[in-house]
């Protein structure tokens, strides 16, 4: 079915006429951003700047280097690097928009800022359940990704004929990653109509995925074998699978930010295991990233016990507990779950 386009609202056109006497515009995007957050956010910077629109990424924190190709990335103010200036840019904007997270908590230490922030905010997000704390809400859970989102407003504004290939690039890197390559049950003949659209533009798909997906590191390739062949832990009465990692581990092999994306999906592929776990230790926090095939929720899983939240198959939640204490929870916790878990694959 169809979802109700959220940029039908005359709202998303007047948005339009705002940005273009506004003189301090931010993109925000959420804590360890990925390929939607950053391409989102881009996208928007590349966009507005074809157009005459001055605006400024401002961002929590790094990203991986497989994004570091994107137009304007250079660009981007880090919280992490230069947290004053982060935070005056965020509160003193005119325009912030918030994409790809829909909860002030998600932006780590740039959350108070954009508590205080003076700004008109705009929300444009994928995410179930928004907490309502922005001017302007555009949210479609029923959308793959953030990217999409923005393609449909650019659209909505009738200005996609005049995408360019830096623009369609952002996009088109954010949609990819955020589908699992166009497979993920929200992808739909719009995201297919999208794309057709993007590589019109006369941009090179093909090595955008060589630069995201063919970029390892010898260490990430290594770390990945390790965690599979001695970190994995499998539950096939709870049809349900584990990897943790301890910040010792991920030192012996050099981790990078983004060298474990993905792990938690290779635990997923596993015949009969309908949910999976990956749960590793970082500098202030445990970070968890849930996954789940079919009807079991992830992301009610990850609300109810961690206060963590996402889409429905893909979560994500933080802790301060040790790593120990996370994983015993999690598979203190499977039993509750045998019979919600107990299906074919879908
Ligand atoms: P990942 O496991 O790839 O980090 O995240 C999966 C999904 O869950 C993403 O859409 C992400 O935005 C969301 N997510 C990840 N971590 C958290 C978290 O700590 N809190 C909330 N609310 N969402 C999260
Ligand atoms: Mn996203």
């Amino acid at each position: 079915m169809e979802s109700m386009d959220v940029f039908a609202d005359e709202r998303a056109v007047e948005l339009l006429d705002k940005l273009q006497s506004s003189d301090r515009i931010v993109l925000t995007a959420h804590r360890g951003p990925d390929g939607d957050a950053v391409g989102s956010t881009l996208a928007l910077w590349n966009h507005f700047k074809e157009h005459g629109i001055v605006s400024t990424v401002v961002l929590p924190d790094p990203y991986p280097e497989f994004i570091h190709w994107m137009n304007g990335h250079d660009e981007i103010i880090l919280h992490s690097d230069q947290p004053e200036l982060a935070e005056k840019l965020v509160k003193e904007a005119e325009v912030l928009f918030v994409q790809d997270y829909n909860d002030p908590s998600r932006v780590g230490d740039l959350q108070n800022a954009l508590e205080k922030t003076e700004a008109f905010t705009v929300m444009i997000d994928h995410h179930q359940k928004p907490t309502d704390f922005v001017d302007l809400m555009f949210s479609d859970d029923k959308s793959c990704s953030t990217c999409e989102m923005i393609y449909r407003l650019i659209e909505r504004w009738g200005e996609a004929s005049k995408l360019s290939i830096n623009t369609a690039s952002c996009i088109y890197c954010g949609i990819m990653t955020d589908s699992g390559s166009f497979r993920f049950p929200s992808v739909s003949p719009k995201t297919h109509q999208i794309v057709a659209a993007l590589i019109e533009t006369g941009m090179d798909h093909s090595k955008i995925h060589s630069r995201v997906y063919d970029s390892s590191r010898e260490g990430k390739l290594k770390l990945i074998g390790y965690a599979l062949s001695e970190k994995l832990q499998v539950f096939p009465k709870f049809h349900a699978a584990i990897i943790s990692l301890s910040a010792a581990e991920l030192e012996r092999f050099g981790y990078q930010k983004g060298d474990t994306e993905g792990l938690v999906n290779t635990a997923l592929s596993i015949e009969g295991v309908n949910f999976a776990a990956f749960i590793h230790e970082s500098k202030d926090r445990i970070k968890m990233s849930f996954r789940s095939v079919g009807d079991f929720s992830a992301r009610d899983f990850s609300a109810n016990h961690f206060g963590g939240g996402g889409h429905h198959n893909a979560a994500g939640g933080a802790s301060t507990d040790s790593l120990e204490q996370v994983v015993a929870r999690v598979i203190d916790l499977l039993p509750n779950y045998a019979s919600d878990l107990d299906y074919p694959a879908p």
